[in-house]
């Protein structure tokens, strides 16, 4: 079937290190206008200027109060950050990595579209890890599909491609490890939610009536605590926040995200970069091998 990837569930056997009972991370996907570009392309539209310029918002103002909100708590987050965003705004994307944060593949156009080959995806990923690695020398070894979109292939391209993991399934809260023809890979997929979306509760536009309403920064921080706190009774779950600059990089919007943090660091939540988790999962899932 379409889109259905063969993982297992191995959450139950990890133990989050000290004791903590979840683990979070925090996301951005760092689109800049590309988002709406490749949503639009997906339509067969194109779009105008004044939504092309809603994207630039996270690269003009967005970003920077992003990372200064991550500079005030002292945590550290994981960009997904296609490798034409990194071309088009390159001192942004140095920004994000000299103040320590992890950079990660997200497509070279934002290329959100079903049935493409694996030899094309191949070729999306070598110009996208060409244009991260400019920045931080190194390949990058997280990856998500842009609008979560991965293929029937990608997981087994990923880990041949020497990724730890991945992060565009919505299926579970655990961590777990990918398996191809039946047998586990040491690949790594940290599943997420819309419900963890900003997109979710912010998106507005005036042409379809059906999304006129956006939520109050009092609702979405009641959700999102509400969230945390389920999982962390449960324990040792994940909790994946997938955030744009572009939209949560408004001033009231990041201050609210910046109390969420607190709120969650005074509960000792391990707040680490979707890298750190994979490496912890991976350590723990050690007789897994490479082929
Ligand atoms: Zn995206």
């Amino acid at each position: 079937m379409i889109g259905l990837l063969d993982g297992k569930q191995n959450g139950e056997g990890i133990r989050w290190p000290d004791g903590k009972r979840i683990a979070v991370m925090l996301t951005f996907d760092f689109d800049a206008e590309f988002l709406r570009i490749s949503r639009a392309k997906s339509k067969g539209k194109e779009i105008g200027f004044s939504d092309y310029s809603r994207g630039q918002y996270g690269p003009h103002e967005g970003i920077y109060r992003c990372l200064d909100m991550l500079d005030s708590y002292g945590v550290p987050a994981t960009f997904f950050v296609p490798g034409i965003v990194a071309e088009t705004y390159p001192e942004q994307v140095k920004e994000i990595h000299l103040r320590g944060h992890e950079l990660a593949c997200h497509g070279y156009m934002h290329e959100s579209q079903w049935g493409i080959s694996r030899a094309e995806e191949e070729e999306i990923l070598e110009k996208s890890e060409e244009a991260l690695k400019a920045i931080t020398g190194k390949c990058p070894v997280g990856h998500r599909g842009p609008e979560s979109i991965i293929h029937p292939f990608t997981p087994e391209l990923l880990h041949e491609r020497g990724y730890l993991y991945s992060s565009s399934m919505k299926d579970c809260d655990w961590a777990y490890l990918h398996q191809v023809s039946g047998k586990e890979i040491p690949l790594v997929e940290l599943p997420g939610d819309v419900m963890m979306d900003d997109f979710t509760y912010y998106y507005f536009t005036f042409s379809d009536p059906a999304v006129r309403a956006m939520y109050t920064n009092r609702e979405v921080l009641g959700n999102w605590k509400a969230e945390f706190d389920g999982l962390a009774r449960e324990g040792d779950k994940i909790l994946v926040f997938k955030l744009h600059p572009q939209m949560i990089g408004r001033a009231s919007r990041i201050d609210m995200v910046g109390r969420l943090v607190a709120y969650m660091q005074q509960r000792g939540a391990w707040i680490v970069t979707c890298e750190q988790a994979a490496r912890y999962v991976l350590e723990q899932n050690k007789e897994v091998q490479s082929w």
